[in-house]
């Protein structure tokens, strides 16, 4: 992609766009490389999983590491041919394993080979209008030195395989410019290519329409792939945005660079390659800049910069950045606090001390997750992350000589490194309950304790909701990931809601009934997220108002359900117990116009833990029936923030409906078995 600042270029809308709207139509990507540890496992045209055993081509299995694995005859006859063509192959072949990561190598050698031979100059640092950076890359020299010369010997790697698809043998090139030129266009236009469920496949370049939207901090635009077909409404979308020279009023694309157009974008490749698709977040005026994330939004700024700088070279200027001070979802995502009112005294001014701390908190929790996703054990990765949680990080641990092992600084509930835990702690949880419900599934006190587990586990992934919808407010353009939040929270709920374990607790007997709600059964008398979601499934218009008001419904419903049900879900949680309220932040005390550094205790020893519900009183019914209908309200809001971010025809709104209504479900299957 190109940047701010560099590249120049951007593009506007060209009318009024509501928010929920794709803007372009499905762009096929210029060149395209699965990484190659999918290279195996997955199809090398189209990226979908390979079925099993692949059955093209008909070579007896392991296949040799150059050949490429397609799904099907009809990938395989398009994409094969551009594979050999392109030195691709050869690249494969005489590939030096040590060299690493070869997947960007192979999208610019497929890129070159695409472009036209009038194109094969680079005049303004541009190929094909777009930006190469390769100037800027390269002057790395001297600092960063490996980078450099990864990408002198990758270039180095590209034109040798180019000379040996002419038959030139292995003789060394003497020349590869242009081979620097299309990798450092790769580096800095590419994007990763995610599936379904947010892996990263491979890499894709777009037409100069995707790739000259610059990036924003608070984007109003995102974008989404399709590995398979676009449903039709949306591969009839029209291009709804232009190209703008970022200091001029000229549209003009600068002359000496060749167009699109004359790429060899044939119909073979028309087919091939995910596709990509921009879609409006916010509304957007005509005229007014497009941009979408280049990075992560919930990581905060000072990463965000970091992250922007060493991947593309350039200082984001938007308005979350440039603000004369912090604004308050950057200050809330990196604030930590001390422990204790009397360590606070040891804070003013030891900014250095800080620093220190922030670095050691951030090692000490990245380990803790990173040992847990290479030794899957969950148990020591639940007692650490949640130590860290609610002790924070002691003097020893900070490296302190001072004899006592107090606690001197803590997390923010709602810091960036506080919601990664919760996303850890949320699949650790849910990990050890299946663990334990498959070693003794004959055995009750088992059962008890794995409904125990993901009663906590569904805990986590509501308060990461909660946490994330609180920024959001702020910050609209965090919808995508409270989307993905609140259905995960949804799914949670309703799983740990429809568990047969609970029937062992409840002696009494739950009705029957209980045990396999439907949607259908569903019905809050108090908000109308129901009918708006089934509303929105059906048309595609949302105005910015119908999202406040949704929101506003839900958020009210759904902190009344959950201060009678938190104190259940909580019960024999340590750290989650000093958490009052996982949506509704007032007790945090936060003063949202705060620009300075906010040194309140939060979740100090002192702090008193309050529960809302009376579990003496509280029966196993209610608390069974509000977990249900606290999941029901999270699936509903976060579907329908889902629509407006990825449309209505979405895995993941179907996915929502299966989940809401497993019957519906299966009548459907039901009928498509009939015809
Ligand atoms: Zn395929
Ligand atoms: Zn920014
Ligand atoms: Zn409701």
């Amino acid at each position: 992609m190109s940047c701010s600042l560099i590249a120049e270029m951007e593009m506007r809308g060209s009318e009024d766009v509501e928010m929920g709207q794709d803007i372009t139509p499905p762009f096929p990507p210029l060149s395209f490389s699965l990484h190659d540890s999918f290279l195996l496992s997955h199809c090398s045209a189209c990226f979908s999983p390979l079925p099993l055993r692949p059955t093209f081509p008909h070579i007896p299995l392991p296949l040799p590491p150059y050949l490429l694995s397609y799904c099907s005859p009809r990938c395989s006859s398009s994409d094969s041919p551009l594979h050999f063509s392109s030195a691709e192959f050869h690249l494969l072949r005489s590939h030096p394993s040590s060299f690493g990561e070869s997947s960007d190598l192979r999208a610019a050698l497929r890129f070159l080979h695409s472009l036209p031979a009038s194109c094969r100059s680079v005049p303004n640092g541009r190929l094909a209008g777009l930006l190469t950076n390769r100037d800027k890359l390269l002057a790395r020299t001297g600092y960063d030195e490996e980078f450099v010369e990864r990408i002198r010997d990758g270039a180095r790697v590209m034109a040798a395989a180019r000379k040996m698809r002419e038959g030139y043998g292995s003789s060394e090139p003497n020349d590869f410019v242009l081979e620097e030129a299309a990798l450092c266009l790769v580096l800095t236009n590419a994007v990763e290519v995610q599936d379904d469920s947010g892996r990263t496949l491979g890499i894709a370049v777009y037409d100069p329409s995707f790739s000259w939207i610059n990036h924003s901090c608070s984007p109003n635009a995102s974008y989404r792939f399709f590995l398979s077909s676009p449903p039709p409404c949306c591969a009839q979308a029209r291009l709804r945005i232009v190209p703008c020279a970022r200091h001029g009023l000229e549209t003009q694309i600068e002359s000496g660079v060749c167009s699109i157009s004359e790429l060899s974008y044939g119909e073979m490749r028309e087919n091939n390659g995910p596709k990509v698709v921009v879609r409006s977040i916010k509304r957007i005026k005509k005229g007014e800049e497009v941009t979408v994330a280049y990075t992560d939004l919930l990581h905060p700024k000072e990463m965000r910069q970091l992250e922007l700088w060493s991947k593309y070279w350039f200082i984001c200027c938007c308005r979350r950045c440039s603000s004369s001070h912090l604004t308050y979802v950057d200050h809330i995502l990196q604030e930590v606090s001390p422990a204790s009112l009397q360590s606070s005294s040891l804070l003013s001014g030891q900014d250095i001390y800080i620093n220190g701390t922030i670095e050691s908190l951030t090692d000490h929790i990245n380990d803790a997750i990173t040992e847990y996703l290479e030794s899957g054990d969950s148990e020591s990765c639940c007692k650490k992350l949640e130590d860290m949680l609610t002790q924070g990080l002691l003097y020893e641990q900070l490296g302190g000589r001072e004899e006592k092992s107090q606690p001197v600084f803590k997390l923010h509930p709602l810091h960036y490194l506080s919601l990664n835990a919760y996303t850890t702690l949320v699949s650790a949880y849910k990990v050890r309950a299946s663990d334990l419900l498959t070693l003794y599934s004959g055995m009750e006190e088992h059962h008890l304790e794995a409904l125990d587990l993901s009663r906590i586990s569904a805990a986590y992934s509501l308060l990461l909701a909660g946490a994330t919808h609180h920024l959001f407010q702020s910050e609209p353009s965090l919808i995508a990931s409270v989307a993905n939040f609140w259905i995960g929270a949804g799914e949670s709920l309703l799983t740990l809601a429809r568990s047969s374990v609970w029937s062992i607790i409840v002696k009494c007997g739950l009705p029957a009934t209980n045990l396999s709600y439907t949607l259908s059964k569903h019905i809050c008398s108090k908000c109308s997220l129901m009918q708006k979601f089934i509303a929105i499934l059906h048309h595609r218009e949302v105005q910015s108002t119908d999202l406040e008001n949704i929101s506003s419904e839900f958020f009210d419903c759904v902190t009344n359900i959950t201060q009678t049900v938190w104190g259940f879900l909580i019960h024999g949680c340590q750290y989650l117990r000093a958490v009052k309220d996982p949506i509704e932040f007032s007790w945090l005390g936060t003063r949202k116009d705060s620009s300075t550094r906010d040194i309140q205790p939060h979740l100090g020893s002192s702090a008193v833990v309050s529960y809302h519900g009376d579990e003496g009183s509280f029966s196993v019914c209610e608390a069974h029936t509000c977990i249900f209908q606290v999941g029901v309200h999270c699936l509903l809001y976060g579907g329908y923030l889902a629509c407006i971010c990825y449309g209505q025809h979405s895995n993941l709104i179907t996915h929502i409906r299966n989940i809401l209504d497993p019957e519906e479900c299966l009548i459907n299957r039901f009928h498509e078995t009939d015809k």
